[in-house]
Formats: C-alpha cells, sequence, structure tokens
C-alpha cells in the first residue's frame, strides 16, 4: 500500500477529534449555564466573586491539598511557585529541557538561572540521577515535568530535595489526575512535592481557554502566592496595603465558572484517554521497534508518545510526516530542539540585550543533556490524544502506524 505521503489513499480523510475542535472537547450545558450565570451576576472579578473560591476549594477537594491558589495560565501557576520559592538573583533552580517554555521563563523572571538536567530515555521525564549531580549551594528549587501525563520518579526527587534542603515544584500542566507510582493507591502528583502546578489552557485535558491552579500542603507558600497573584495586597486585611514585590495574575469569574463545570468531567476524561490509550498500545505490542509506554494509573495520556529507538533521524522525520498525512496528525519530537538550544537562552535576548542574569554566568552548549537532544532530535514522535476516540478512531490509529512502520522501518 503506498504512503498517503507518496500519493497513495491515506487510512483517514476525517479529522479526528481534537483539543482544537468541539468534537473534542467536552462543553455543554453545565459551562454554558455557568458562564450565563456568572454574567448575570454582574461580578466578573475574583477578587469579590465567589466562583474562583469555589473552585479552590474543589480542586483541593479532588487532590487532597491543604490550600489552592487560582491563577491566570499554567506558567502563571509556575511563576507563583518560584516566587514563593523567592529565590535571589543568581540562585539555581534545576529543570528538564523537554517541556513547555513556561517552565522555564518563570525561573528567569525571577532572575534565578535555570540548570537543565538531563531526562530519562524511556519517559522524557527528568532523571533523579542527573539532578542530584547538579545540586550546588545555590540550589534553591527542583522542577519536575510530569511529561505528557506519565508520572516522573517524584519520590525520589522528593528524597534528593529532602536531603539538598531545597523545595521541589512539580509542573502538573501535562498530568491531571497522575498517580504518583503504577499504583492507584499512590497519591496524585502535585502533592508530592511542595508545590503542584496546572494549566487550563486549550490543549489539556480540561480547559478554560487558559487559566492556571497551584496546590500546597504549606500555609506559608499558599499566602506568598496569593500575594504574589494579586499586587502583594492581603485583601483579608481590610488594607489597601503592598506587601511584596508581585504581579496581577487573578483568574476571572467566567475562567473560574467553566473550570468548575470542567473539573465534574476530568475524571472520566482521564479513564478514557487510559482505556484507548491502552487498547492502542496493546494492538501495536508486536511492532518490534516501536516503543510505546504502559497506560496505567501513573500516565493520564495527555499526549502518546512512540519511541524509535533504532531509527535515524530520516526515518524519525519521514515516520511522523508519513503519519500526519495518514490523518493522524504526529509532531516529531515534540519539540523542535531542547529549550537551552532557543534563541532565548542560547542568545540570552533578555533585559535590554543585558542577557540578565545569565551573561558571563551560565551558557548552555550542546550536549548539555545528551539524552534529551537524541529524544528530540531522533527518536522520539508525539501523537496528542483525545477522550473521545471512538473504537473506528483507534482501528485507523492502529493500521496507520502499522502502515507507516513497515514503510519507512523495514528494510
Ligand atoms: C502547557 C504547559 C505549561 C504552560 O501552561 P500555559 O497555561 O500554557 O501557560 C507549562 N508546562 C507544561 C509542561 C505545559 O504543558
Amino acid at each position: 500500500m503506498a504512503l498517503a505521503i507518496d500519493g497513495g489513499t491515506p487510512v483517514r480523510s476525517r479529522e479526528l477529534p481534537s483539543v482544537m475542535n468541539s468534537a473534542g472537547r467536552t462543553f455543554g450545558s453545565e459551562e454554558e449555564d455557568a458562564v450565563v450565570s456568572v454574567l448575570r451576576s454582574g461580578m466578573l472579578s475574583a477578587v469579590w466573586g465567589t466562583e474562583a473560591k469555589t473552585l479552590a476549594r474543589e480542586f483541593g477537594a479532588l487532590t487532597g491539598a491543604a490550600h489552592t491558589v487560582t491563577c491566570s495560565s499554567g506558567t502563571a501557576a509556575l511563576h507563583l511557585a518560584v516566587a514563593a520559592v523567592d529565590p535571589a538573583p543568581g540562585d539555581e533552580i534545576i529543570v528538564p529541557p523537554i517541556t513547555d517554555m513556561g517552565s522555564v521563563l518563570p525561573i528567569l523572571a525571577q532572575n534565578a538561572i535555570p540548570v537543565f538536567a538531563d531526562v530519562d530515555p524511556m519517559t522524557g521525564c527528568i532523571d533523579p540521577a542527573s539532578v542530584r549531580s547538579l545540586i550546588t549551594g545555590r540550589t534553591r528549587a527542583i522542577m519536575a515535568v510530569h511529561l505528557f501525563g506519565k508520572a516522573a520518579d517524584i519520590h525520589e526527587l522528593r528524597r534528593i530535595a529532602d536531603d539538598a534542603g531545597v523545595v521541589l515544584i512539580e509542573d502538573c500542566a501535562q498530568a491531571y489526575l497522575t498517580h504518583s507510582s503504577p499504583d492507584d493507591e499512590a497519591p496524585l502528583v502535585g502533592t508530592v512535592g511542595h508545590l503542584g502546578c496546572f494549566s487550563l489552557q486549550q490543549s489539556k485535558h480540561i480547559t478554560a481557554g487558559d487559566g492556571g491552579l497551584v496546590i500546597t500542603d504549606d500555609p506559608v507558600l499558599a499566602e506568598r502566592m496569593r500575594l504574589f497573584a494579586d499586587k502583594g495586597w492581603p485583601r483579608e486585611s481590610g488594607q489597601r496595603a503592598y506587601l511584596s514585590f508581585a504581579l496581577n495574575y487573578r483568574m476571572t469569574e467566567l475562567v473560574a465558572a467553566v473550570a468548575r463545570a470542567q473539573l465534574g468531567k476530568l475524571a472520566g476524561v482521564v479513564e478514557r484517554r487510559r482505556d484507548s490509550a491502552r487498547r492502542v498500545c496493546e494492538a501495536l505490542r508486536d511492532v518490534a521497534g516501536l516503543r510505546l509506554p504502559d497506560i496505567g494509573p501513573d500516565h493520564s495520556v495527555w499526549y502518546l508518545p512512540l519511541m524509535l529507538d533504532d531509527a535515524t533521524r530520516q526515518q524519525r522525520d519521514r515516520f511522523a510526516d508519513a503519519l500526519t498525512a495518514e490523518g493522524i496528525p504526529a509532531k516529531a519530537g515534540y519539540l523542535d530542539r531542547v529549550l537551552y538550544v532557543e534563541p532565548l537562552l542560547r542568545d540570552q535576548t533578555m533585559y535590554g540585550g543585558s542577557g540578565y542574569p545569565l551573561r558571563g554566568v551560565r551558557d548552555y552548549p550542546d550536549g548539555l543533556a545528551p539524552v534529551a537532544e537524541r529524544l528530540v532530535s531522533q527518536s522520539l514522535i508525539t501523537l496528542q490524544w483525545n477522550e473521545n476516540y471512538t473504537s473506528d478512531d483507534e482501528a485507523d490509529i492502529i493500521t496507520a502506524i502499522r502502515k507507516v512502520y513497515e514503510a519507512v522501518m523495514t528494510p
């Protein structure tokens, strides 16, 4: 069978449900009613309204965390977390190079230094051994990213953080309701570290367009984050005081109302994603050179990563392009390049051209994180996943992957 990329007939011509169209979202009358009722109340601000406060309580009940702070995006959530750590200029925060830049930008915004650890070749998540080797007297925090919905080795990272006396931040933007180990009694990610950050951006499991949440059991960190999200203004005191450096990162009531309706659907979304990904992975187990994740409670399948460990870069790139042409959108490497190669960090394009706080202090040469570089440049392909896939959609995904594998990877 000729590949669609070479002019053959594609496996499917209908678009798959995706987070970019209504067929791949879970919006219904719950969200519509919530928005209308906020509008009719006349109060759209979370400072005086009730929706964001209720969302915080509900997310706390879902995760078991003592405190939840709502904010305007996942990047804002991570900025609140970094600001709560309160690094001095030049302090270091360890972070993986395969993630959204939203993990790294808050570190730079607080004039701290991102230190890139390497990743586990099986999952792409930050490698605890690499983290341990990078701890210095200036390390203030470790940021773990639960990549594609798979739990990083978060209990080991917590031990490392505790040994070093630093804060563990969990970036859970891709990992709602992910358990920290394959045991479904294990705690949820976001509750193992000191701070867990979530996103409500369009591409995530649940969305309100944009929005963010941070959870913590620490009342001091929670209060710092509330202040940082609201201009340093201690609203509950009744005074107009400005206690600390801060921004306005407030969530709006409309976002909170939609997020609350979405939250009621989250368990079902994650369960359906797990079930369909498990069926697709099982059906492809016999494809020798294709490595697929084990889908258990420690994976909430934001994306499905495929790894082609024996492929050349050319084969990997052609695989992704060919799969896309068959009607199954696929992205080679997830990122175009590891984050420390981006102009922001390579050319230090910040703060009036000064490059502060990096210039003359830290650079990021090729080869810094070789496992991450190899995943992005040579072996990793990501498929967006969706809770609304039908059995026909799953069958098309399986057929297309087999077809492309045979054409691209078998001599
Ligand atoms: C989406 C995402 C972010 C940023 O969230 P926004 O809401 O887009 O600001 C940060 N980290 C990871 C891992 C993400 O996937």
